[in-house]
C-alpha cells in the first residue's frame, strides 16, 4: 500500500502527486491515456495558475508560452476591450500537462500510464490492470467520473453543455489582431474563446449546451455554422488552417459546486472538487490551489480538513464566476453587458479580478 494513491495525471493530479512525492511521501499516480494527449480546454493560465506553475517548479514562458495582456468580448457586431488587470499566458495543455507528469515522475511518483480505474472503494480502487491501494485516495480524473462500489456515479448532469476544441494555423493578418488577447465571443447557449499559444498556433475551444447542438445539426459542421454567427471571430479564423483532422469533445459537462458529503478517505481535486465557469479561465488555478492544499492536509496528517480548506479558497471564486456565466447566457443580459462594456471597459477588467482565486502562500515545507 501506497500512502498515496492518485488518480489522473492532468493539472490537479500530477501537481499534488509531486508535492506529496518531495515531501517524502511514496505515491502512486494512474492515468488512463498511454501518452500526451489534447484536452477541451481554453488554454488561459491566469496569474494565480502562473504562480503555482512556477512554485512547482515549471516556467511556462520556458515552453513558449504567449502573453496575454487584453481582453476582448464579442456579441454581434458589438466589440468591447480591456486591458487585463493581470498579466495571463496561453499554453496548450498537451504541453503542460505532460511537463507536469514529468515533474511528478522526477520526484519520485510512481506513474502508471494506460491504467484505467474503473471503481472506487475507500482505500482501493479497481483498475482495467487490477486493484491498486493507497492510504490516501487523491481523485483528480477532472470531468469525468469514476464509479462508487454500490454503481452509482456521483454526478449527474441535469442540463449539460458539451465542449469542443480546435488548434488552428491563423492568416497573418489574424495572428496580429489576436495577438496579446483573448478573444471571448458570446453566442446563443454558449461562448468560445481564442487566443493564441505557443508555436504560432492558435486555440478555439467552445461550449454549448446540448440541446443546441442538437439544432444545430449535433456535429463539427454545424458547430462551424454556429461560430460564424460572430462576424468578428468569423474574420480571425477566414482562411485559418485546422492543425486536428478532428476537434477534441467532451459530453456532459456540469458546472458548479459539489454537494459537501463525508467520502471518508476520497479527496476531490480539480474538476472533480468543482467545475467552474470556464469562461472566466480559473478552473487550472483551482486544479493547482487543490492540489497544493490536497497535499498539505495530507503531509501534516489532517487530511480530513481538506474539504473546508478548499471550499474557503475558491468557493468564492466559482460563485461569482457562475453568476457571470448563467447572466451571459440570457440574450438581453448579454447585449446589455457587451454595450456597457463598450461603453465602459473598465468593467471588463473589474471583472476579470473579480473571478480571481485569493492569494495565497503554500507553507514552507511544501516547495
Ligand atoms: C470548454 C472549457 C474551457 C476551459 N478553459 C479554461 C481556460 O482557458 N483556463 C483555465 O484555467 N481553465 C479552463 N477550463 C477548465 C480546466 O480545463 C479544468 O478546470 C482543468 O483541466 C481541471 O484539471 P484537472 O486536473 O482537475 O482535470 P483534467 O485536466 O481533466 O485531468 C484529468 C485526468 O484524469 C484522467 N482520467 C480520467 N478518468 C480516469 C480514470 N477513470 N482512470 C485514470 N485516469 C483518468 C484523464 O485522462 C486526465 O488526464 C476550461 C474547461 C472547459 C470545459
Amino acid at each position: 500500500m501506497t500512502d498515496a494513491l492518485v488518480i489522473g495525471a492532468g493539472l490537479a493530479g500530477s501537481a499534488a502527486a509531486c508535492l506529496l512525492a518531495r515531501g517524502g511521501m511514496s505515491v502512486r499516480l494512474l492515468e488512463r491515456e498511454s501518452a500526451a494527449h489534447h484536452k477541451v480546454c481554453g488554454e488561459f493560465l491566469s496569474v494565480e495558475a502562473v504562480a503555482h506553475l512556477r512554485q512547482l517548479g515549471v516556467d511556462p514562458k520556458a515552453l513558449g508560452a504567449m502573453p496575454i495582456t487584453r481582453i476582448r468580448l464579442l456579441c454581434g457586431t458589438i466589440k468591447a476591450e480591456a486591458p487585463l488587470p493581470f498579466g495571463a499566458l496561453g499554453l496548450s495543455r498537451h504541453a503542460l500537462d505532460e511537463v507536469l507528469l514529468g515533474r511528478a515522475e522526477a520526484a519520485g511518483v510512481q506513474v502508471e500510464r494506460g491504467v484505467r480505474v474503473l471503481e472506487l472503494g475507500d482505500r482501493s480502487v479497481r483498475t482495467s490492470h487490477g486493484d491498486r491501494t493507497g492510504r490516501h485516495l487523491l481523485l483528480a480524473t477532472g470531468k469525468l467520473s469514476v464509479r462508487k462500489p454500490d454503481g452509482a456515479l456521483p454526478r449527474r448532469a441535469a442540463e449539460s453543455f458539451v465542449g469542443f476544441k480546435m488548434h488552428y494555423r491563423l492568416a497573418p493578418g489574424a495572428v496580429c489582431d489576436l495577438a496579446g488577447t483573448i478573444v471571448l465571443a458570446l453566442l446563443e447557449d454558449g461562448y468560445a474563446g481564442l487566443q493564441m499559444i505557443e508555436g504560432g498556433r492558435a486555440n478555439l475551444c467552445l461550449v454549448l449546451r446540448r440541446n443546441r447542438l442538437a439544432l444545430i445539426g449535433g456535429d463539427w459542421n454545424g458547430v462551424r455554422s454556429w461560430l460564424g454567427e460572430s462576424p468578428g471571430l468569423r474574420g480571425l479564423l477566414a482562411d485559418a488552417e485546422p492543425l486536428f483532422e478532428r476537434p477534441v469533445t467532451i459530453a456532459n459537462l456540469t458546472y458548479g459546486l459539489p454537494s459537501l458529503v463525508d467520502e471518508g478517505h476520497v479527496l476531490r481535486l480539480g474538476d472533480q472538487w468543482a467545475m467552474t465557469a470556464s469562461l472566466t479561465g480559473d478552473g487550472m488555478a483551482i486544479a493547482l490551489r487543490s492540489a497544493f492544499l490536497a497535499a498539505q492536509c495530507v503531509m501534516a496528517g489532517d487530511a480530513r480538513s481538506y474539504p473546508a480548506q478548499i471550499a474557503a479558497e475558491a468557493r468564492g471564486q466559482v460563485g461569482r464566476a457562475m453568476l457571470l456565466q448563467n447572466a451571459l447566457h440570457h440574450p438581453r443580459m448579454r447585449w446589455a453587458g457587451v454595450r456597457l462594456a463598450r461603453l465602459y471597459p473598465p468593467l471588463l477588467t473589474h471583472a476579470a479580478r473579480a473571478t480571481r482565486l485569493p492569494e495565497w502562500e503554500p507553507r514552507g515545507n511544501l516547495i
